[in-house]
């Protein structure tokens, strides 16, 4: 595919489109329905559920008669064979050029789901209107930049010959990533080998340092989750001096030894800087405790943008310490399955942030959510939900996916034009999370069971489990709690600690656990009879015994569990399993 040439970005025609597609919110919805069956008309998937393109009078209301809900179990198998090389229409009409593997929806597990060039156009079109609206509240410079702490993973190739990355590799290895960059002015500091680079440590350093020698430019300072931007600044504070030494000498640490990297850097650093490393050292030893450092850093930056909503709220506390006066703008949102809603409100404090959703971007629809969880109810359309009802979203794309349960849940808070604008509650099903991890109640009873097998050969019991995350600490680290039946010695119980942190093989959390920005997996052994006490604790605000459930993870607000939980606690392991 061939780089397409920078289109010229008009920011009142951009907002203009945005609003006429928002009105007719229901019309562009049948339209694009329709145009999703016509592309894939001969997808052996539709056609098995006698879906045949054009033949039919109600796209719309066939399409909902006849084809099933899913989540992405039901589609494994079909996604595995394109995987695997087969090029017939099975999904989509055509064979998809790349499969995303996404870090988990609706299962909170990784996953491959397929990408298409509509994918890609769709990421360019929200990335286009979030823009178009971010600009106008805060105007950036033409001739600006972005500091943009992106990493791309490496593209491997399947047995069957597709090109498989996470969802932003293939973005970010799009022939019409960088031309969509450049025309909304904003072009990372790094040169692409950085972005590209195998080793992740040493690319932080160099967004680092390409943003410092940039520092005039740098119009707003991004990552695509919070975590991302502390996780930045929080590494700057231990390299600042090593920056500004090379900014002095001229000349690239050593601890860069990816040559392609190393090569690409000696562009922007050329020459000996005293005066920058001069004024750097000043801001950084004026600071009080880094507070206000991206301001005093990037002198012209507008906002600081990233994810900061749902499971990266924890982080923006720090992230404000360290933007100082800048304003938070929260991230659109959207997964690998697919864009769904822009911040079209970048004012918005983080707490307060909602999306627009974009309704050309695919069919959406919108599955209520009881509070008591039981009873299945039928999905409604985009224009059909309700302010202050929760819904998990149900995704149909041009990519295959059709009627396809994400496994988020949100709230609709308001509308724009007909277009609903939502908050992000939770993943309905993720039940442990610090960071990129993503781990759901099966998860948790996974580990748990294999670890529990180390305590059978001692002819012990789990009697019962729950779990934290634990924020406390820094990093932040998964608290797990055990009642067992019998007393063991404390090498048992650290092998037990280990097996359970080792339990966890969600991608996301294997990697954090190895760079160390999550801690250590903690065991807690409890006093037997603590989760009798629970379930009277939970009988006592009238629940019924016949119903009750043990909760499997304990968040900070249910403070009354936590504490029943903490006071009862005989000995403590922490793993040892990624030392
Ligand atoms: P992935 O499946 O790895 O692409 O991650 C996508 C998931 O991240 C979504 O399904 C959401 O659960 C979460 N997510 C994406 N955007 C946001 C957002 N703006 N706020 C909160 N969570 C988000």
């Amino acid at each position: 595919m061939l780089e397409k040439k920078a289109e010229t970005f008009n920011m009142n025609r951009v907002i203009d489109d945005f609003d006429e597609m928002t009105r007719n919110a229901d019309q562009v919805q049948k339209q694009t329905l329709k145009e999703i069956l016509h592309k894939n008309k001969s997808a052996i998937y539709l056609r098995n559920f006698g879906i045949n393109g054009d033949t039919t009078t109600d796209p719309e209301g066939d399409f909902k008669a006849l084809v099933p809900l899913v989540t992405d179990s039901e589609l494994e198998p079909y996604i595995k064979r394109m995987v695997d090389g087969d090029t017939s229409p099975i999904l989509t009409g055509h064979p998809v050029p790349a499969i995303s593997l996404s870090s988990g929806t609706s299962q909170g597990r990784p996953k491959f789901v397929p990408f298409t060039d509509e994918l890609m156009e769709n990421t360019l079109q929200l990335f286009r209107t979030a823009f178009a609206f971010r600009n106008r509240e805060f105007p950036i410079d033409d001739n600006g930049r972005a500091l943009q702490f992106i990493f791309s993973s490496k593209q491997y190739i399947s047995t069957g010959g597709v090109p498989i990355g996470t969802a932003t590799t293939n973005v970010y290895r799009n022939p019409n990533f960088k031309a969509g960059m450049r025309s909304i002015m904003s072009l990372c500091c790094s040169p692409d080998e950085v972005i590209f680079s195998p080793d992740v440590h040493q690319a932080l350093y160099c967004h680092l340092l390409s943003g410092i020698l940039f520092r005039d430019q740098v119009q707003y300072v991004f990552a695509p989750f919070a975590h991302g931007l502390v996780h930045a600044f929080r590494t700057f504070e231990h390299v600042w001096e090593e920056i500004v030494t090379d900014i002095k000498h001229g000349v690239l640490s050593s601890r860069i030894t990816v040559p392609s990297v190393r090569s690409a850097m000696s562009k922007p650093i050329t020459a000996p800087n005293p005066e920058l490393e001069d004024t750097i050292s000043d801001k950084c030893l004026s600071l009080s405790n880094w507070y206000g450092l991206i301001p005093a850093l990037f002198p012209n930056a507008k906002y600081v943008y990233g994810i900061m909503t749902g499971s990266m709220e924890p982080y923006v506390k720090k992230l404000r310490h360290y933007a100082g006066d800048l304003p938070l703008v929260s991230h659109d949102y959207g997964s690998s399955e697919g864009w769904i809603a822009a911040n079209v409100t970048p004012r918005l404090c983080p707490e307060e942030a909602t999306f627009a959703v974009i309704p050309n971007l695919g069919y959406f629809e919108f599955l209520p959510v009881s509070e008591t969880g039981e009873g299945e109810q039928e999905p409604v359309g985009l224009t059909e939900v309700k302010v202050g009802q929760e819904y998990e979203v149900v995704l149909t794309n041009y990519a295959g996916l059709y009627r396809y349960r994400l496994g988020d849940v949100v709230k609709i808070m308001s509308f724009y034009n007909k277009t609903p604008q939502l908050k992000f509650v939770c993943r309905r099903n993720l039940i442990l999370s610090i960071n990129i991890d993503k781990n759901t109640e099966r998860d948790l009873q996974l580990s748990v069971e294999s670890a529990a097998k180390r305590l059978s050969e001692e002819k012990i019991e789990v009697i019962d489990f729950s779990s934290h995350v634990d924020l406390s600490t820094e990093p932040g680290h998964y608290v797990i709690f055990w009642e067992i039946s019998g007393e063991t010695n404390e090498d048992v119980l650290q092998d037990c600690c280990n097996c359970l942190d080792k339990g966890f093989i969600d991608a996301g959390y294997m990697s954090s656990r190895k760079c160390k920005t999550i801690g250590a997996l903690e065991l807690r052994v409890l006093e037997k009879g603590t989760f009798k006490k629970i379930q009277e604790h939970f009988l006592g605000l009238g629940s019924s015994a016949g119903q009750f459930k043990m909760p499997r993870c304990v968040k900070p607000s249910n403070a009354k569990v936590l504490q029943i939980l903490c006071e009862n606690v005989v000995s403590r392991f922490f793993s040892t399993a990624f030392e």
